[in-house]
């Protein structure tokens, strides 16, 4: 049953019960009322007969006592006259003791008479109604009866009606079936109330179908008479089809508005359905009209305003999800695409902090001395300790908040209850805050909190709660796998850089830091000094001691050349027992004072190689060095490293052990003459001629005959095809022919060596 129906069936229900109800009570109550004062009235009218029948009977029987009391028959013939001619009866009858008439007034009515005394019936319909007293003489002897009579005709019967005011019916006084004698009742309505008076007896009182009660009266003894008494009830005789009529008029109006309010009711449910289908389906725009004010109206409205909220929620996430994957997709291109590890760590954090709803937000790294620095910041301006930029955070691994999750490596999340900012770090009411850890661990296998990812203050209040630490462990996951590529990245830049043996940069950076370092000479007109070192006779040390002592020498020949030169200066091992040292803002006599004191610090003490069979043994080695300055020797790094090269050789063949400076070039070409003109240097950086010991001709071997250098083979690469200097290569002395390695990408600048390498 649809929910329509119902409401009309419980409408129906609720007005039509107590209509019906009401009508039934009234009917009945009417009907009761109508009953019982017809009752009422047929009783006393019952009571009004037997009055009105005792005073006619002792009427009469005072006419036949004053009949009776005449001596003779003459005489009470008279007397009888008088009676009758009084009206105190309608007829006297004197009988003697055998019952033969002995005097009779004339005109009387027929015999039998109906005795007052109800001694006999007269088994017809009763004509007169007699009162009969005892005839006897002055001894007492009886000499029979006289009985005063009086006429029972349809006027008697309408006399009876008119003193007690209902109908009066005069019933035959024979046995048998009812039949009427006299009434005053309607012929429509006499056979109706014949019936209803063959079923009664006493005084109860019946109805007839037409509304009329009728009570039975006689004969008793004292009414001698067999009477029906009738009345109409009082009851509107249109009241039932009335009651009916209204039953049905309020069943209709009943239906028509059961209908009307179950369609004003369920309508709006209906929309509201079909809007919440809509709904179900995807479809936000789906609305209800609000048609009232009432509560299914506030209901429309209630759902209007929630589709209204749930699309702006709807439209929010959206967004929200579009710019985190937005922040996704740059973290992820972040990550695949840079090692620039400052650059990740901010992407990371403005990622995290859009994710989490922050305000404010910090990316700390542990560095050597146990202290988180802070490496990037967001929203933490004016949250600091005074003087503190954001980025200048440092807190003490251990302490504070921070401090205490690096520590721990346990995240932590919760309230900063006011005044009780931990020293060093950022004011803040809420915050979570997450270690990262580089994959691999120590070496006890521990994974130390290599930074913390923390965030501050939650947009709206909020504590952080466990979806945002969850979230936040993800953006450390990145923070760490960036830490730990750029760490693996720079390692492996740094070893592709470097010179296992010696700890030196290999010639690969060489290249690119000659390069670089005449670039450099060049712009702020600056000069560069270049010494190329080779150990004398080191073949003799491999052949004497082995080549393991061979490498001691050479690692301890490379820490020595560590020691004697400036933060500034470059050591290379460009191959074999082959070494470059660049001097940047030096001059030939400044590189010269360098030599000395390297050759002097080789020379002077020889090496002790600890592991060689039967003992430490001391090996002892010089060096022979070949100087040349940039700009004076060539305009090129690579020709100023050719000019290095020729001057060692001139070392060599003046006896090793010593330095020698290349021999001046001639002067450059005034700028737009050449290739070089680019790198001309001012004329003021030149060096003075100054006594310094020069290669000159080369007085040993010709230049031809001079064994190449040792560097390595080139890496093949379009960068390597052409020097970066813009000159076309360079011929190792001894090597015509020989395509030399001229010029590097320009890779990201690797770490400063550190002397302790
Ligand atoms: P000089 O330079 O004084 O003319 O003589 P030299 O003996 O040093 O000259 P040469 O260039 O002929 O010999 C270089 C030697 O250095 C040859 C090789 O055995 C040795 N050598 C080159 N690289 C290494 C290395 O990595 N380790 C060791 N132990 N020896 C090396
Ligand atoms: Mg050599
Ligand atoms: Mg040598």
């Amino acid at each position: 049953m649809t929910l329509r129906g119902r409401l009309t069936a419980a409408f129906l229900t609720v007005v039509l019960g107590p209509v019906l109800l009401g009508a039934v009570f009234v009917g009945t109550t009417l009907s009761t009322v109508d009953r019982s004062r017809s009752t009422e009235r047929l009783g006393l009218a019952a009571s009004a007969v037997r009055t009105s029948i005792d005073a006619l009977c002792q009427q009469l029987r005072a006419a036949a006592d004053a009949v009776a009391l005449r001596p003779d028959p003459a005489t009470r013939a008279g007397a009888a006259g008088q009676v009758v001619s009084r009206g105190l009866a309608a007829a006297v009858l004197v009988t003697d003791v055998a019952g033969g008439t002995t005097y009779a007034t004339p005109g009387g009515p027929a015999t039998p008479w109906r005795d007052c005394a109800g001694a006999a019936r007269t088994g017809g319909p009763v004509r007169a109604l007699s009162a009969r007293v005892d005839l006897r003489d002055p001894a007492g002897t009886p000499l029979g009866t006289v009985a005063a009579a009086e006429v029972v005709d349809p006027a008697f019967v309408a006399r009876l009606a008119a003193a007690t005011g209902v109908a009066v019916t005069l019933l035959d006084d024979a046995d048998g079936p009812d039949r009427i004698t006299h009434t005053t009742e309607t012929r429509r309505v006499r056979g109706a109330v014949l019936a209803a008076a063959g079923s009664l007896d006493g005084d109860r009182v019946t109805a007839t179908p037409d509304g009329r009660y009728v009570r039975r009266l006689g004969p008793a003894p004292g009414q001698p008479l067999p009477l029906v008494l009738s009345v109409a009830g009082e009851r509107p005789s249109g009241l039932p089809a009335a009651l009916v009529g209204a039953v049905l008029l309020a069943a209709v109006l009943a239906v028509l508005t059961a209908w009307r309010l179950a369609r004003v009711t369920t309508r709006p449910l209906v929309e509201l359905a079909g809007a919440v289908d809509r709904v179900a389906r995807g479809d936000l725009t789906a609305r209800v009209p609000v048609r009232s004010r009432d509560e299914i109206g506030g209901l429309a409205a209630a759902f209007n305003r929630m589709i209204r909220e749930t699309a702006g929620y709807v439209t929010a996430l959206t967004s929200s999800r579009d710019q985190l994957r937005g922040h996704l997709g740059v973290l992820g291109d972040t990550l695949a695409s840079t090692h620039d590890l400052q650059r990740i760590l901010r992407v990371i954090l403005h990622s995290a902090i859009a994710a989490t709803g922050a305000r404010a937000g910090a990316v700390l790294l542990r560095d050597d001395t146990a202290t988180l620095v802070g490496q990037c910041a967001e929203g933490l301006a004016g949250r600091c300790p005074a003087g503190t930029e954001p980025e200048e955070l440092r807190v003490p691994v251990g302490a504070g908040v921070v401090g205490a999750v690096a520590a721990t490596g346990e995240p932590q999340r919760g309230r900063v209850p006011p005044g009780a900012t931990p020293p060093g770090e950022p004011w803040c009411e809420t915050y979570v805050a997450v270690p990262f850890t580089v994959p691999g661990g120590d070496a006890g296998g521990r994974e130390p909190a290599v930074g913390v990812l923390v965030l501050y203050d939650r947009l709206g209040g909020d504590e952080f709660d466990d979806d945002d630490l969850a979230t936040l462990r993800t953006f450390a996951g990145h923070a760490a796998v960036a830490v730990e590529n750029v760490r693996v990245h720079e390692e492996a830049q740094r070893l592709s850089l470097t010179d296992p043996l010696t700890g030196l940069w290999n010639y690969r950076y060489l290249r690119e830091s000659l390069r670089r370092e005449v670039e450099r000479a060049s712009r702020f007109g600056r000069m560069l000094s270049i010494l190329v070192l080779d150990l004398d006779r080191f073949k003799t040390v491999n052949d004497s001691y082995g080549h393991a002592a061979g490498d001691a020498v050479l690692a301890e020949f490379a820490r020595r050349v560590r020691g004697e030169i400036r933060e500034v200066d470059l050591a290379f091992r460009q191959g074999g027992e082959e070494f470059v040292v660049l001097l940047p803002e030096t001059d030939a006599r400044g590189a010269a004072t360098v030599a000395e004191r390297l050759g002097a610090a080789v020379r002077d003490t020889p090496v002790v190689v600890p592991g060689h069979p039967g003992g430490p043994t001391t090996i002892a080695v010089s060096v022979s060095i070949g100087i040349a300055v940039y700009p004076d020797h060539a305009s090129t790094g690579v020709e100023v490293l050719d000019a290095a090269d020729e001057a060692l050789y001139a070392a060599k063949g003046a006896g090793r052990d010593g330095y020698r400076v290349a021999t001046a070039r001639p002067r450059p070409a005034p700028p737009g003459d050449g290739p070089a003109a680019g790198t001309a240097v001012p004329a003021g950086a030149t060096s003075p001629d100054d006594g310094l010991p020069r290669a000159g001709p080369p007085p040993g071997p010709s230049p031809v005959d001079r064994p190449p250098p040792h560097r390595p083979p080139p890496e093949r690469s379009s960068a390597d095809d052409l020097p970066a200097d813009g000159s076309t290569g360079r011929h190792a002395v001894g090597a015509p022919g020989v395509t030399q390695p001229g010029g590097a990408s320009c890779g990201p600048h690797p770490p400063r060596q550190s002397r302790g390498r």
